[in-house]
């Protein structure tokens, strides 16, 4: 069936027109496999250096069965808000899991990162406060402290003299300092604990997102809190996501029972939405078992990842000064980026090239990303690839590795 284009039509017609001959024109691609190394994505098979499934949890037999489980018992639907009648014993026991492995007093399930970044920043301040934001924060972050009312304020990338200078300036009744703990488009982790420092000094309220720490840092996975050794006191709002390392879906908040309390009470994303069916809690559960019990998959990632910068160093190429599972190779120019990620997927392998906006402007770059599931002839492959592609690639400066 033909539809008529309107008048509308024609103007968001421009609208895309302009974004192509940007380069910056974002296509989706339909996977008809799991999540696993080898995908299989519009009837071709690839290697993938894509996915935030960093432990390979997202096709594991166990967080399956847990799913199959649970969805015999619960059936498939929630069925209403946490608030209503849709927080089941499988929400319930997750969050009192997730307090646990934190080492926190207790953990609030959220239906996804994003939500979970939007409520809580806007539960904790608005008219009359001071929210201070890493320049490189994840775009959720971004967009909950520019909803929230309260004083926006972006400081340098970990950089702790520009923020310091925003918060001795400040008289805003209640501040908050907002970062990723591993930054999502470079790898790289913010100094929490010397963050942490600088909170207590100046009266400030500490928020890490891990999405990118939790079940890749730390002895038992337990993420950023626990590789830099933070208690609650220190770092008191801890946000962690399940749809990356966890192989999962959802997020959570954890901290002292006052915060979560509080959240209950005022986050709007959490209490004005459908939670996640107790199929997706319960494989969240499981996720926490095999991240304890299966800490190889934390021991292999990283002999990956030095295996990639080495062979990547030995091709000469730029790296950043990453030692986590995001490995970015910063190009610069989108439609370079482009062309290289193509050049790449004809080779049977996928990376996603990421533009601006989600990275700063003259910074596009391909986004590989390691998981526990490669292999070091994954890895190998990889480095062929790019090799293959040297000429188009930024050469190593010399930075130090
Ligand atoms: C992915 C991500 C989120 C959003 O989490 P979702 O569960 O995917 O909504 C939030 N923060 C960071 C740093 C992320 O990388």
């Amino acid at each position: 069936m033909t539809h008529q284009r309107t008048a509308m039509d024609e103007v968001l017609a421009q609208g895309l027109l302009e974004r192509e001959q940007q380069h910056l024109y974002r296509r989706r691609r339909t996977l008809q496999s799991p999540q696993t190394p080898d995908m299989t994505v519009d009837g071709r098979s690839y290697l993938g250096f894509c996915s935030n499934d960093y432990l390979g949890l997202a096709n594991h037999p166990q967080l399956i069965d847990a799913a199959q489980q649970a969805t015999a018992a619960f059936g498939t639907g929630s069925g209403a808000s946490h608030l209503v009648c849709g927080h089941s014993s499988e929400h319930h026991a997750l969050e009192e899991e997730l307090a646990a492995f934190t080492g926190r007093e207790r953990a609030l399930v959220f239906s996804s990162g994003y939500m979970a970044n939007l409520g809580t920043i806007n539960a904790l301040v608005g008219k009359g406060d001071a929210v201070f934001e890493d320049k490189l924060n994840h775009a959720s972050l971004l967009d909950g402290g520019l909803l929230s009312g309260a004083r926006f304020q972006r400081f340098l990338h970990n950089d702790l003299a520009s923020l310091e200078k925003k918060l001795v300036s400040t008289d805003a009744a209640r501040k908050l300092i907002v970062v990723d703990s591993v930054f999502s488009m470079d790898g790289d982790l913010a100094p929490l604990p010397e963050l942490a420092q600088l909170a207590t000094k100046h009266g400030a309220w500490l928020m890490a997102d891990d999405a990118h720490g939790f079940g890749c840092l730390g002895a038992t996975g337990a993420g950023s809190a626990e590789h830099f050794g933070l208690s609650q006191s220190e770092l008191p709002i801890l946000m962690g996501t399940l749809g990356k390392a966890a192989g999962s879906y959802g997020a959570f908040v954890a901290g002292s029972h006052e915060l979560i309390e509080t959240l209950i009470q005022h986050a709007r994303p959490y209490i004005y939405t459908t939670a996640i069916p107790p199929s997706v809690a319960a494989s969240s559960r499981a996720a926490l078992l095999v991240m304890r019990n299966e800490g190889w998959r934390r021991e292999h990632l990283q002999v990956l990842i030095a295996r990639f910068r080495q062979g990547a160093q030995q091709l000469g190429l730029q790296l950043m000064s990453s030692a986590t599972a995001i490995q970015p190779i910063v190009i610069g120019s989108a439609e370079v980026t482009m062309a290289v990620a193509e050049k790449l997927r004809q080779q049977g392998i996928l990376i996603g090239a990421i533009r601006p906006p989600t990275v700063p402007e003259g910074s596009a770059r391909l986004r590989i990303t390691l998981s526990a599931a490669h292999t070091e002839a994954h890895i190998d492959q990889l480095l062929g690839a790019l090799a293959s592609c040297s000429e188009l690639l930024p050469a190593n400066r010399g930075a130090p590795l």
